[in-house]
């Protein structure tokens, strides 16, 4: 799949490969590192090595591009900004770069905001789709840009209100729900459930419960806390590495998500455990077609996962193979029609049997190599 991926934007590679000038290993190798700038050089160096010295001309120059990497990194660290300023009209203009982590936490900051804000919009399990109420809630809803900008105004607010300690990284992002108990445990029982101010499902409720860092607030009939719970995790750091080492990403058919949430197969209002057979990562999307949007998942005995739709049918976990009836035949019938002549010797490098010298071939192949003159001993 990798290097499939690759050859898209490698036309030069791709063609050789197709045409059986290059073996499948030595494209594997080139992939690892060509660009479409430097495709065409290390076309040559595949046709006219061995696949060893294309294994070894890679790694080399790999070294090179991860010591590129490293003051890459630095640079951008140091080019990190953030401008705040007013403009004409009065309004504040916000531009800036932020390094990849921080921008994660930024980004993840902005998604908390906007479900805390317009949740509530969007259609719940009890309003049913089509009613005059859902309509009018649809138009409403501000668009993407104005909803991260209130998310944005919401993030400051929090911020200034409760102080500037981030605090332990896994409670960076707590959900606050009150909730009547019997709603937690069954969706279906009279009753409501609120995060910060704003109603939720019930669905959502426990979508939200299902991994977060929690304070529950039992109210009794007449809205009174009657207890508040310590915080807790409802998976603790120890289950989510396990957890993320095992899934890798969002296990949904098809999704390949690298970033998600735990989901609890039983949730555990329900008395589900918090062990890894009952757990599952799947990403905020997904997350949300299991408890908001009908979506079923299981596992089996062997511990495999089993999705369904809201109809109860199985999702296939990848695509059914098309039918080939002679692999063979069928290549040679196409590169026949090509006008393809592939042989044993399609593939043969031009290499005459001389030494490779790996410092004087990565000095005069790669872009950010300094040449052997230039070279300071
Ligand atoms: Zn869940
Ligand atoms: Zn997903």
């Amino acid at each position: 799949m990798r290097v499939a991926r690759a050859l898209g934007t490698l036309p030069r590679l791709a063609q050789a490969l197709a045409r059986g000038e290059l073996s499948y290993s030595k494209v594997r190798a080139l992939t690892r590192v060509a660009t479409p700038e430097t495709e065409e050089r290390l076309l040559k160096v595949g046709k006219a090595g061995t696949a060893l010295h294309v294994e070894r001309i890679v790694r080399a120059w790999r070294y090179v591009d991860r010591q590129a990497e490293i003051r890459n990194t630095a640079e951008r660290h140091r080019s990190r900004a953030l401008h705040v300023y007013q403009d004409e009209d009065g309004m504040v203009v916000v531009r800036g770069r932020l390094e990849p982590e921080a921008g994660a936490v930024l980004m993840q900051a902005l998604a908390a905001a906007r479900e805390t804000l317009y949740a509530r919009r969007r259609p719940t399990a009890d309003v049913p789709a089509g009613t005059s109420r859902d309509a009018a809630i649809t138009d409403d809803l501000p668009s993407w840009g104005q909803q991260q900008a209130d998310a944005l105004t919401l993030i400051a607010e929090t911020a200034l209100r409760q102080g500037l300690d981030p605090g332990a990284p896994a409670e960076r992002y707590q959900v606050v729900v009150h909730v009547d108990a019997a709603v937690l445990a069954d969706p279906e029982a009279p009753g409501q459930a609120v995060v910060e101010g704003t109603r939720v499902s019930a669905e959502t409720a426990q979508r939200l419960a299902c991994d977060a860092s929690r304070v529950v607030m039992r109210h009794d009939a007449g809205g009174d806390i009657t207890e508040v719970s310590a915080r807790t995790r409802t998976i603790p750091p120890a289950i989510r590495r396990a957890l993320h080492h095992r899934d890798q990403g969002c296990r949904f058919p098809g999704c390949g998500s690298r970033f998600g949430q735990g989901h609890h197969i039983k949730h555990w209002a329900h008395g589900g455990p918090t062990t890894l057979s009952n757990l599952a990562t799947l990403c905020r999307r997904h997350h949300r077609a299991v408890h908001e949007e009908g979506y079923q998942i299981e596992r089996k005995a062997d511990g495999e996962l089993v999705f369904r739709w809201p109809t109860g049918l199985m999702l296939a976990v990848v695509p059914p193979p098309p039918t080939i009836l002679d692999a063979v035949d069928m290549l040679r019938a196409q590169d026949d029609a090509l006008g393809l002549p592939i042989d044993a010797h399609t593939s043969t490098p031009s290499w005459l049997g001389e030494q490779l010298d790996l410092d004087y071939a990565i000095s005069v192949l790669h872009p950010f190599a300094c040449r052997p003159s230039e070279r300071v001993n």
